[in-house]
């Protein structure tokens, strides 16, 4: 038996209580995940999440790239289709987990080997520090200006060793974030 195999198994034992044909493609929780790939913090087990609550966008490192500001991006305008205007905004949290393989990314020797050889820039992707690279990320997010203002960011570490996930950013809307960053300039400037 094949691992699709058994997983088209598993997922008849999943249909034979399916009772939810009419969910509403707009996520429950009005929420974004931005996830690692890894598998062990699939957030449907670790955070606990039911079918249809959050939208989950994961990629290495579960880092703010080019290619996520433009997926979060097209959803907020869905978002406001679907919602024919009525709701500007929704949440965005980030999830980044202790022993991430892309700290491995960090090393500037594997990072030119991956240029040379593949054409692959990942330093996006680096892990160097998870609570300061979280704190890049809402920065990131907060210097996309295709996002709308009323769209909330905010972050968490997830620990493989206890299962546990502790808050290092709470929620915040990406308007007060740009509007602290443009009082920070004109302090700077001034
Ligand atoms: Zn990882």
């Amino acid at each position: 038996m094949s691992i699709q195999d058994d997983l088209i198994v598993r997922n008849g034992r999943f249909a034979e209580t399916f009772d939810k044909p009419n969910m509403p493609a707009l996520p429950g929780l009005r929420t974004v995940l931005l996830a690692c790939a890894d598998a062990r913090v699939d957030p449907a087990h670790v955070l606990g999440l039911e079918l249809g609550e959050v939208i989950v966008i994961r990629n290495t490192g579960g880092r703010v790239t080019r290619s996520v500001i433009e997926e979060v991006a097209t959803l907020s305008v869905l978002s406001n289709i679907l919602t024919e205007g009525r709701e500007q905004g929704f949440n965005i949290i980030l999830m980044q987990h202790t022993q991430c393989g892309a700290q491995r990314l960090a090393n500037p020797e594997l990072q030119a080997t991956l240029k040379d050889n593949l054409g692959i820039d990942v330093t996006d992707y680096a892990i160097t520090d998870q609570a300061r690279d979280l704190m890049v990320d809402v920065g990131r997010l907060a210097a996309a200006r295709e996002v709308p203002d009323a769209v909330t960011v905010s972050a968490m570490l997830y620990d493989v060793a206890t299962g546990s996930a502790e808050e290092i950013a709470p929620m915040q809307s990406l308007g007060n974030l740009r509007a602290a960053a443009r009082e920070t300039d004109v302090l700077q400037a001034g």
